[in-house]
């Protein structure tokens, strides 16, 4: 049997755990390798290889910290079609968008390249008669992540290279359902010249999670997952005295007015609804089609979605692969069963795709029309490729449903009409808007700033805030006599 082993101090280092979980390709069922259900020991070596490594990284000049990172950056741009195809395979997203997922990563990577200027402190020479303060920054120390399977390489990546920059180290444990992709990032690292145990792996599950949420060397947690995870993650570490981001699921609604480019909106709705098998947190699920747009708009959503090309993700035209695993499947069957006798209108029933009736995880477009707020399948995030359509007679009105939402993750508006978009600003509770585009997910320049029951915490991921959430201040203030 291919077991993963976990990276510990540069080297690969086989866990002590016999307990084991296979891993798929959820496009054929194939098994790709055995991952490690790794324990408190096998954590516990990896904070042990973090903590010493520490002292000297954080004490490296920050500029040739970067120097490793440009180095890294290189790698990850030289392997960047290798680094796709093995998203595809694990994760079954199609190989164009494991490539666009790849680019995603490097573009955090590169921002962290700027580690000497994100750190800089601030200084005021005069405070005072003959008195001078000024702010330091300091990395914090051990840094733990923890990440889904629906982004095996940007999650990451969104995490540990800011986190190495700003002189932290850091113990990843990702998705046991997506492992290969971690482990090559780490095999990169030791090319790149990282420094032996400033970047760990520890398989697993339940077990390395909670060592990471309670162990006293672990200062600061980040985490990307879903909503309950988050809450628990959130509150468990913050009653242990660390920082933790818990960024969680979403239910995202797109507006679109009777004034919208309908061309436009269908394909984007196509692509944000369908794209990743709507496996993206930033996934459109719901469209509030308003007033005389809806009859047409759901007909030309309903074209567009008999077009999509389903099938492994490495073949050439596939837009739609599988979902993660045959239990995924199974839950999203039953919310479509849930939402037939809720009595919402089953527009398109995607399990009566061919490409369903096989081997691997596939599910086809799924069109839910008349849906209302309240609803199951309005109110859950689902994560599979289903999308449900509401009516309403208003923007406002729309925006008002919009707001229903226990999540607050994105919201996109369709429309050409400016005072609608900053009405829909002003008013609409999410952290990330698009206007007249589908996937309005930010660059690595800025925060990643959901919130409702989207996000747990203070400080988003990525941008400024990351590099808040990365480093300590020390403000000093003196005289000289
Ligand atoms: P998940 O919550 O099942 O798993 C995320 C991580 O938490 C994994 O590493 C997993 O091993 C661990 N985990 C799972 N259950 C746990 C438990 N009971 N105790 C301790 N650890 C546990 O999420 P997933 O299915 O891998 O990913 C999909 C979810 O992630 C969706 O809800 C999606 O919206 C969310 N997501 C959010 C963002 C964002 O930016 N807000 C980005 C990507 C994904």
């Amino acid at each position: 049997m291919n077991i993963s082993k976990n990276y510990i101090n540069g080297e690969w280092i086989a866990a002590e755990s016999d307990k084991t979980e296979v891993v798929p390709n959820p496009a054929t069922g194939e098994v790709l390798i055995h991952v490690p259900i790794s324990n408190r020991t096998d954590f516990e070596k990896a904070v042990t290889a973090a903590k010493n490594a520490f002292p000297a990284w954080s004490k490296t000049a920050v500029p040739r910290r970067a120097r490793i990172l440009f180095k890294y950056q290189q790698l990850l741009v030289e392997h960047w079609e290798e680094l796709a195809i093995l998203i595809t395979k694990e994760n079954g997203k199609s190989v164009g968008e494991a490539m666009g997922e790849v680019q995603r990563g490097i573009e955090c990577v590169e921002f962290a390249c700027g580690a000497p200027t994100l750190m800089m402190g601030s200084q005021l020479p005069d405070i005072a008669t003959n008195v001078e303060s000024g702010m330091w920054r300091y990395p914090i120390g051990v840094i733990g992540g923890i990440t889904p399977f629906n982004f095996p390489m940007m999650v990451p990546c969104w995490m540990f290279p800011l986190a190495v920059a700003c002189g932290n180290t850091f113990i990843l444990k990702p998705s046991e359902r997506t492992p290969l992709l971690a482990n090559r990032l780490a095999e990169l690292t030791k090319e790149a010249g990282f420094p032996d145990g400033v970047f760990n792996i520890v398989h697993g599950a339940h077990d390395v999670v909670n060592g990471i949420l309670e162990h006293p060397d672990v200062k600061a947690v980040s985490f990307v997952g879903s909503q309950p995870v988050a809450e628990y993650i959130y509150k468990t570490a913050a009653a242990n005295g660390k920082r933790v981001q818990a960024l969680a699921g979403a239910k995202n609604h797109t507006i679109v007015l009777p004034d919208a480019n309908l061309q436009n909106a269908v394909k984007n709705i196509i692509g944000a609804a369908f794209g990743s098998a709507g496996e993206r947190c930033m996934a459109c699920s719901v469209v509030v089609a308003v007033g005389t747009v809806a009859d047409e708009l759901v007909a030309a959503l309903k074209t567009a979605a008999d077009a999509i090309v389903i099938g492994n993700g490495l073949d050439d035209g596939v837009f739609l692969g599988p979902v993660i695993r045959e239990a995924h499947k199974a839950k999203t069957l039953n919310y479509i069963e849930t939402g037939i006798q809720e009595g919402a209108t089953l527009v398109r029933d995607g399990r009566l795709d061919d490409a369903c009736k096989g081997v691997g995880y596939f599910l086809g477009a799924t069109i839910f029309d008349d849906v209302k707020p309240g609803m199951k399948i309005w109110t859950d995030e689902i994560f599979a490729p289903v999308l449900s359509i509401v009516r309403a007679e208003t923007l406002t009105e729309a925006i008002a449903i919009t707001n229903q939402s226990a999540f607050a993750n994105g919201a996109c508006l369709f429309t050409n009409s400016a005072n609608a978009v900053r009405e829909f600003r002003d008013t609409i509770d999410a952290g990330m808007l698009g206007i007249n585009l589908g996937v309005p997910a930010p660059m690595a320049f800025f925060p990643f700033s959901g919130y409702k029951s989207s996000f747990y915490g203070d400080l988003h991921a990525n941008g400024k805030d990351g590099v808040e959430f990365y480093t300590r201040k020390k403000m000093m203030t003196a005289t000289y006599l």
